[in-house]
């Protein structure tokens, strides 16, 4: 109970710090795309780290997509090693935000503080988490510096298109192995008192219909790959949607309509291309030879992913069936599998403990409908043991006006220096 005392009092007395530091994070527009100023973030970070003691790597991520001489995908690694062998707990942050859109009644890249907010994109979405990290990880080297084990402390890029040239990366080169790394805490905005324990998976195809292109007065001498696509999207209309929210999981998914699986249909084309604007001629009439929609199926945990395949070609033959000269293709395009940490695996239980002691309340769990980095620490990694926890409000990330509040961030700063010293200390210290 002292120790917890001192680190919540360690805590408190950064504020200032606290503030400073997501300001001047925010201050660097690390626009993805295109990837903007992203060594120049590391560098910063790599800068005040080092000055505490961490042992810090930039890695560029070669090869990765998206990474060039222009637009090169900079990470930076840091570890502090403790006074004693034990487990490191890893904080990753991504680094990268997306862009500011309209609406704004603030600069997005000011870092204002107002009554107790500090706004800007990437304030919760999550900058201000990566800050809370930060200040927690000093207030506990300083409260406990005889601790065992290793701190790491991780600001990556590319989370917002995948994070192929951050955390995938990095996972690829043994950065996220179990031998190296046993605990990890990716502090997204979830609110401070939630633990988020994994994510649904995610397919997306391109469904393709076939025809024949014929003028279009005489339409019945072609084949209109755009009227068969429009049975396809009935027979999802008729058959699939309905059977998709039938299907419900025992992940605790927010926003509850996410506990059913789902489909988007992200974007539907056929016929001639559509002309840049301003362009003043009048279309030709052709029949379409071709259609194509991109699909977004989120899957549970539960559901197989060959079987959330073979859903959708048994509704491509249901409709062949029955449709004369009817012929398609699928093509995939993306897939990432769900993933849920175990309600009693040691991060869990650790986070849950501490919010209780700061907070006074019990944890609530979560799961994510989309996914995140953990997708990569996962299946890369090998890793288990990784949950989503941070400050800030899902709802606010990527829309105007984002703003962190400082007293959030106060207080998941507290959970995760108590998480640190339950994982990091208890350990080397018998009870008396
Ligand atoms: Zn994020």
């Amino acid at each position: 109970m002292e120790t917890d005392a001192r680190l919540m009092h360690a805590v408190m007395a950064r504020e200032s710090d606290l503030v400073a530091l997501t300001q001047n994070l925010i201050r660097i527009p690390t626009l993805n795309p295109p990837g903007l100023h992203y060594r120049e973030i590391c560098e910063m970070l790599a800068g005040r780290l080092e000055a505490r003691g961490f042992e810090v790597a930039l890695i560029r991520a070669h090869g990765a997509p998206a990474d060039s001489e222009a637009y090169p995908r900079w990470n930076m690694v840091a570890r502090r090693a403790g006074a004693h062998p034990g487990e490191c707990v890893h904080f990753n942050s991504h680094h990268d935000v997306v862009e500011p859109g309209h609406g704004w009644t603030v600069d997005p890249f000011g870092g204002d503080l107002r009554d107790g907010r500090i706004y800007g994109r990437g304030a919760c979405d999550m900058k201000g988490g990566l800050a809370a990290s930060i200040i927690a990880a000093e207030a506990f080297l300083e409260t406990c510096p005889d601790f065992a084990g290793a701190i790491e402390i991780s600001a990556t890029a590319d989370e917002e298109s995948g994070g192929y040239g951050g955390v995938a990366y990095l996972a690829e080169r043994g950065y996220f192995s179990p031998d190296r790394v046993q605990h990890v805490i990716i502090p997204e905005p979830l609110n401070k008192d939630r633990i988020c324990l994994g994510h649904r998976g995610v397919w997306w195809a391109e469904i393709e219909t076939h025809g024949r292109i014929a003028h279009g007065s005489m339409p019945f001498l072609g084949d209109c790959a755009v009227r068969h696509m429009g049975a396809v999207i009935a027979e999802m209309e008729d058959t699939l949607f309905p059977l998709l929210a039938s299907k419900r999981t025992a992940m605790p998914v927010v926003p509850e309509g996410a506990r059913s699986s789902t489909l988007n249909i992200n974007a539907i084309h056929g016929g001639e291309p559509v002309q840049p604007e301003g362009y003043t001629g009048l279309p030709a009439p052709c029949v379409p030879d071709r259609c194509r929609i991109t699909i977004d199926r989120r899957f549970l945990i539960e559901e197989d992913p060959a079987a959330v395949k073979a859903e959708i070609t048994a509704l491509m033959e249901r409709v062949r069936a029955r449709r004369p000269g009817f012929s398609y293709e699928i093509r995939e395009l993306f897939e990432v599998q769900p993933t849920m940490t175990d309600r009693d695996a040691p991060i869990v239980t650790s986070v849950a403990s501490a919010i209780e002691r700061v907070l006074a309340r019990q944890a609530d769990y979560v799961v994510s409908p989309g996914t995140y980095d953990q997708k990569h620490i996962d299946r890369i990694g090998r890793l288990k043991n990784c949950i989503a926890y941070g400050p800030g409000i899902l709802d606010l990330a990527h829309q105007p006006d984002e703003w962190v509040g400082v007293h959030d961030m106060l207080d998941s700063a507290k959970v995760m220096a108590l998480t640190l010293g339950e994982l990091l200390l208890a350990k080397q210290q018998p009870e008396a």
